[in-house]
């Protein structure tokens, strides 16, 4: 991404967040506020789907088999998605690949 300056037409560079000029030192807000808001998104959308459970091997297991490799043994541990009125979702994770799944019921 190649910005010019507003004020003398000379090339910008990101710096800290900022656009500045590399000539007049004029600064300008770096960025596309649609971007930072699809990030904002695709975080929040992860967030309610699927959570990163760090301490997994505190967590019960239980057998089940994983879609991704067929392993019949997982962690499992509840979780409360989106409003409060809805009820928990049970999660899973493999023992075997670590992948991640959510119950549908
Ligand atoms: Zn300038
Ligand atoms: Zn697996």
């Amino acid at each position: 991404m190649v910005e010019f300056c507003p004020k003398c037409n000379n090339i910008m560079l990101p710096k800290g967040g900022v656009l500045k000029c590399v000539v007049c030192k004029h600064e300008e807000e770096l960025g596309d506020a649609n971007q930072e808001y699809a990030l904002k998104e695709k975080i929040e959308s992860k967030k309610q789907d699927v959570t990163v459970i760090e301490n997994v091997d505190t967590l019960p297991t239980t057998r089940i088999e994983c879609p991704n490799c067929g392993n019949m043994e997982a962690f499992w541990w509840l979780q409360q998605t989106r409003c409060a009125d809805e009820p928990e979702t049970r999660f899973y994770k493999c023992k075997k690949c670590s992948h991640t799944w959510r119950e549908y019921d």
